[in-house]
């Protein structure tokens, strides 16, 4: 019989790292997208996390009163299970960064409970969005490095 104590026990080891590209790109959803333009991007820890495979794609935490405080002054926590999101393009990671940075308050540190739904219609998404090989938009406010792209951004 397979008690809950050897489940734990075969459990994998979480692998977390730093993940400095999460946080460029947050700082250019911050910029564009008018939904997490409150967020302090300073105050947001951003992590892979390479090894378990949880049923969340990627997921945010609220730090305010747990114990990690004590390693950090960050106030919440993003964190990618990368082993369920290996196939991802750019453009998918960057709607399911902008999925969880709306779980950030304006105010406060209890995280807002955001309609899924509302957030796919908004972006018209289809429900396969983060299916192997789907293109989704753009919502980076980048150029595709064409000129119309290039002098949006010469422009400031
Ligand atoms: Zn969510």
């Amino acid at each position: 019989m397979a008690t809950k104590e050897q489940i734990t026990i075969n459990r994998r080891m979480a692998d977390y790292f730093d993940a400095p590209e999460l946080r460029e790109m947050a700082k250019k959803l911050v910029k564009c997208q008018e939904l997490v333009s409150h967020i302090d991007v300073n105050e947001v820890l951003f992590l892979k996390e390479m090894e378990t495979t949880p049923k969340a794609a990627a997921k945010c935490f609220s730090l305010a009163t747990h114990p990690m405080r004590y390693f950090t002054n960050a106030r919440f926590c993003i964190v990618f299970y990368e082993s369920n999101i290996d196939y991802f393009s750019k453009d998918q990671r960057a709607i399911l960064l902008f999925h969880e940075m709306m779980h950030i308050p304006a105010v406060g540190d209890k995280l807002v409970d955001h309609d899924v739904k509302d957030f796919y219609d908004v972006l018209k998404l289809g429900i396969d969005w983060n299916s192997r090989g789907v293109k989704v938009p753009n919502i980076l406010g980048e150029g595709n490095g064409d000129k119309k792209g290039k002098k949006k951004e010469a422009a400031g």
